[in-house]
């Protein structure tokens, strides 16, 4: 751990070294130029344009909702009078409603460039993506728009050396690339697991707002890894227009994902494992069988069906509370205990990730989670243990089309150059556990 912080602060050292060199080289430069600028007589200022408006024709004035701010506190406190606030207020009613203004959002005053500064134009942001224009220049009209999107396309490739995370850090990447990745392969890769000397490639693409603002990633492509050696693609694939459903394949057309999802919540830990010689202190420390699987969760924590089928009970008994159980097929069938509320009913046919209850503690339980039993042929199985089957297969129609489309991706992924070998001590030998 000590050796890595050194290692961070000499490359820090290194890069604040970089850019003051950088820093001197652009002195000497901004030199020159001003030179150069001595003989142009005028500069035209340079049009910025934002919320489809040239901001060098105002003053502008920008803010955040404060407590007690409506649109005509910030109107009057920009001197703006009462008859002209109530009149763009009844008229921009149809189109926002402008008291619903949330405390910390930010707007825009657009004001003339005179001594006045009176306000010309209010652009209010309740998400980095839309803003709503109130324009009262001229005659009042309001609008809501969206900021211009872009989406870049950008490479990464690393060695393990001890997580995922640190790795994509270490690259100055989101840590949320490393939760795609690990759900991309859920079922291929334990994520936390995963050897010294790993590599992984992705393709993703970065969205930003308006040109420069930074919103995330927005998506993985394409990525490769290589766990104990053994190569593992993925590519996403539209396999249905028209419902927008996308998936995760392998070079052979094979789906990454499972007919059943690995947990039905979003848990917090797995407090209690299917565990056939549980001893439970409560019972005199005798041997009480867990058929269950137990996922602590918050109250109201959304439960999901983990894959399709038929909700076959949705009902309350006194040991199991609230619970649902879903026939999947002839082989497979699942329940899920403790529900604070049933959002299914009886008969009701469900798809995998649909909110099926809600967390709670109803039943015979100690604390907030859900005990989620798995069926196989009759029998209450652990299926951390089963070799669950696949998700549908891609068409055959489609089959070839995906073959063909990943074709030029592949030679993409496999051209991206695997990092050179880590100077970093992993933090311990060869099992690592997971960061986040
Ligand atoms: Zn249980």
């Amino acid at each position: 751990m000590e050796r890595k912080r050194i290692t961070t602060l000499g490359r820090r050292c290194l890069i604040v070294f970089a850019a003051a060199l950088l820093f001197v080289g652009c002195k000497e430069e901004e030199k020159q130029q001003r030179e150069e600028v001595k003989e142009v007589a005028v500069l035209e200022p340079k049009d910025i344009y934002e919320f489809g408006f040239n901001l060098n024709d105002y003053i502008v004035k920008r803010d955040t909702i404060r407590s007690g701010d409506s649109f005509g506190v910030i109107m009057e406190r920009n001197r703006l009078g009462y008859p002209k606030i109530f009149q763009i207020a009844e008229k921009a009613r149809d189109s926002f409603d402008i008291r619903k203004l949330q405390i910390g959002k930010p707007y825009t005053l657009l004001c003339s460039k005179d001594t006045l500064q009176e306000p010309k134009c209010f652009i209010y942001q309740p998400n980095k993506e839309e803003y709503v224009v109130v324009n009262f220049q001229d005659s009042i009209h309001a609008y809501k728009s969206r900021k211009p999107i872009k989406y870049v396309e950008k490479e990464v490739s690393g060695v393990i050396t001890s997580n995922i995370s640190e790795a994509l850090d270490d690259k100055g990447i989101s840590f949320i690339l490393a939760y795609k990745m690990s759900d991309i392969y859920a079922w291929t890769i334990d994520f936390s697991r995963l050897q010294k000397g790993d590599k992984f490639k992705v393709i993703y693409t970065d969205k930003y707002i308006d040109d420069s603002i930074y919103a995330g990633i927005a998506d993985i492509k394409a990525a490769y890894f290589e766990h104990r050696n053994e190569p593992f693609y993925a590519f996403e694939f539209e396999t249905d227009k028209e419902k927008g459903l996308v998936d995760y394949f392998n070079e052979e057309a094979k789906n990454l994902r499972r007919a059943f999802l690995k947990a039905p919540v979003e848990y917090k830990r797995i407090s209690s494992r299917y565990n056939l010689r549980r001893r439970i202190a409560l019972y005199g420390n005798r041997i009480r069988p867990h058929k269950g699987t137990d996922f602590a969760a918050d109250i109201g924590t959304p439960i999901r069906a983990t894959a399709n089928g038929t909700v076959i009970k949705s009902a309350y008994t006194r040991g199991n509370g609230n619970y649902v159980k879903i026939k999947h097929n002839s082989t497979y069938s699942t329940q899920y205990l403790h529900m604070k509320k049933q959002n299914v009913k009886a008969g009701q046919y469900v798809k995998q990730g649909d909110v099926i209850g809600w967390v709670g503690m109803t039943g015979n339980t100690s604390g907030p989670h859900v005990c989620y039993r798995f069926w196989k042929n009759g029998k209450q199985v652990d299926p951390f243990k089963q070799k669950l089957p696949e998700a549908e297969p891609i068409s055959d129609s489609l089959k070839a089309k995906y073959l063909d489309y990943i074709k030029p991706i592949k030679v993409q992924l496999d051209i991206i150059e695997s990092d050179v070998e880590p100077l970093i001590e992993p933090a311990s030998e060869n099992l690592i556990t997971q960061a986040y």
